[in-house]
C-alpha cells in the first residue's frame, strides 16, 4: 500500500516537471536596490519595497525607539486585552492621510480582506468580483458564504450584465469588489465607473489598494485619492507590507463601517495585533510621505524610464500603467529559464506562473523602486538585453 502522503510527493514532482515548482531563494541582507541572495550580490527587481522604506534610517529609528518604550509584541487580541495607544494613533493617522473618516488595522493586507468581506456579506448575498482579483479577496469571498459572480476584468459592461442576471435570480444585498492596481499586470481599476454602478444599484463598493498605497494619488495617498473619489468608495483595503516597508493591513471607510469591523472582523477579534515595530515604522512612513512627495515622484520617474527602455529593447511589458512591470514570456518553463539566467548575470527577478497567473501567461514581474538609481536601472536593462538575446527573445 502506498503511504498516505505519497500523493503529495507525486504532486510535488509533477510541479517540478511542469516548471511550476516555486523555489524560494534566501536573502542575507536588508531590503534595498541590491541584495545578497543565496550568498551572491544581485540587483533587486522583485520586492514590493516601492519607496525603499523597508530599510530607511528614519523608519528604523522609529521602530527602535518604539521598542524601547512598548517592547515588541502586543501580547494579545486588542478587543480582549486592550489596545496600545500606538495602534490607535496609526489608525487615526492613516484615516487622515487617506482622506477617510476612520481606519482599522489588521495583521496584514491578506487578513484585512479575510476580515472585511465576511463581515459585510453572507449566505443570502452576492459579490460581484473582478475575475483577476487577488487571492486574498477570493478567499475572503469564499469565507463569507456569499454567492460569488465574476465579471470580466475591468469590464463595466460585463459587470452590468452579471448584475442584471443576478437580479433575475434575486438576493438580499450585494457588494462589488475590485483590486485597485492589479498586482500581476499593473493596470488600474476603472474606479469612477465602479462607483457609478455601485451608486446606481445601491451596492457596497470595496477596492483593494495594496499596490496603490504609497504609489498612486498625491504623495502616495492611494487609488481613491488618485481618482478624487473620497467618501464615495465604501471600503478601501490597504497593505502596510509593500510601499510602507513594514507588515500590516488596514481598512479605511466611514466611521460606522469601521466600528462594525471592530465588532465583527474575525481576524481583529481572534488574532493578535500588528507588532510594535511595524506600527511605529508605519507611523514614520506617514511622516515621510506627508513631508514630501520626493520618494513617490522618484518611483514614478524610475518606472517610466525602465518601462520605456524595455519597450525599446523589444520586450512586451503588457498593459501596466504603474511601476509594476511585467515582462510577458508565455510558458512557465521559459519564464523560469529567463529568471535563472538573469540571476546568473546578477539580477534577482522571479518568474511568475500558474496558479498566480493564468497558464500560458507566465512572466517575469519587475518591481521598480525609488531605491534604484539610474545606474542600477541601466545595469538591469543591459542584463535583460543580454539574456533576452541569448534566449532569442529580442534582437
Ligand atoms: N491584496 C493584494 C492586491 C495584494 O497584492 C497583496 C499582496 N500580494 C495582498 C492583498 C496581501 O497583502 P499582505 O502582504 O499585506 O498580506
Amino acid at each position: 500500500m502506498p503511504s498516505k502522503s505519497q500523493w503529495i510527493t507525486d504532486e510535488l514532482s509533477s510541479l517540478k516537471q511542469q516548471g511550476l515548482y516555486n523555489t524560494i531563494r534566501t536573502i542575507g541582507s536588508p531590503q534595498g536596490a541590491w541584495l545578497t541572495v543565496d550568498g551572491k550580490k544581485v540587483l533587486n527587481f522583485c520586492s514590493n519595497n516601492y519607496l525603499g522604506l523597508a530599510n530607511h534610517p528614519k523608519i528604523l529609528a522609529a521602530a527602535k525607539s518604539a521598542i524601547e518604550k512598548y517592547g515588541v509584541g502586543p501580547a494579545a487580541v486588542r478587543s480582549i486585552a486592550g489596545t496600545m495607544s500606538l495602534h490607535v494613533e496609526l489608525e487615526q493617522r492613516l484615516a487622515k492621510f487617506k482622506g477617510a473618516e476612520a481606519c482599522i488595522t489588521f495583521q496584514s493586507g491578506f487578513m484585512a480582506n479575510l476580515a472585511t468581506v465576511p463581515a459585510l456579506v453572507g449566505k443570502e448575498d452576492v459579490i460581484f468580483s473582478d475575475e483577476l482579483n487577488h487571492a486574498s479577496i477570493i478567499d475572503g469571498c469564499r469565507l463569507s458564504g456569499a454567492k460569488v459572480v465574476r465579471y470580466g476584468h475591468n469590464n463595466i459592461q460585463s459587470l452590468r450584465e452579471t448584475i442584471a442576471n443576478e437580479k433575475k435570480i434575486g438576493f438580499r444585498r450585494a457588494m462589488i469588489i475590485s483590486d485597485g492596481v492589479f498586482s500581476m499586470d499593473g493596470d488600474v481599476a476603472p474606479l469612477k465607473e465602479l462607483v457609478e454602478v455601485a451608486d446606481e444599484e445601491g451596492y457596497l463598493l470595496m477596492v483593494d489598494d495594496a499596490h496603490g498605497e504609497g504609489v498612486l494619488g498625491k504623495g502616495g495617498r492611494g487609488i481613491v485619492d488618485h481618482f478624487n473619489l473620497h467618501h464615495q468608495v465604501d471600503v478601501e483595503i490597504g497593505t502596510l507590507s509593500k510601499a510602507f516597508g513594514a507588515v500590516g493591513g488596514c481598512v479605511a471607510g466611514d466611521a460606522t463601517l469601521i466600528e462594525w469591523l471592530r465588532q465583527r472582523g474575525r481576524p481583529f477579534l481572534f488574532s493578535s495585533a500588528m507588532t510594535v515595530p511595524d506600527v511605529a515604522a508605519c507611523l514614520a512612513a506617514i511622516d515621510l510621505l506627508e513631508e514630501s512627495t520626493e520618494l513617490v515622484d522618484r518611483l514614478w520617474a524610475n518606472a517610466k524610464y525602465f518601462k520605456a527602455e524595455m519597450k525599446t529593447l523589444g520586450f512586451d511589458t503588457g498593459v501596466s500603467t504603474t511601476p509594476i512591470t511585467p515582462v510577458m514570456l508565455g510558458e512557465a518553463p521559459l519564464a523560469q529559464q529567463f529568471s535563472r539566467a538573469l540571476f546568473e548575470n546578477g539580477v534577482f527577478a522571479m518568474a511568475i506562473g500558474f496558479p498566480t497567473v493564468a497558464k500560458g501567461k507566465a512572466r517575469i514581474r519587475v518591481m521598480i523602486s525609488a531605491a534604484h538609481s539610474k545606474d542600477d536601472l541601466d545595469k538591469g536593462l543591459e542584463i535583460f538585453k543580454k539574456v533576452g538575446k541569448e534566449l532569442g527573445l529580442v534582437k
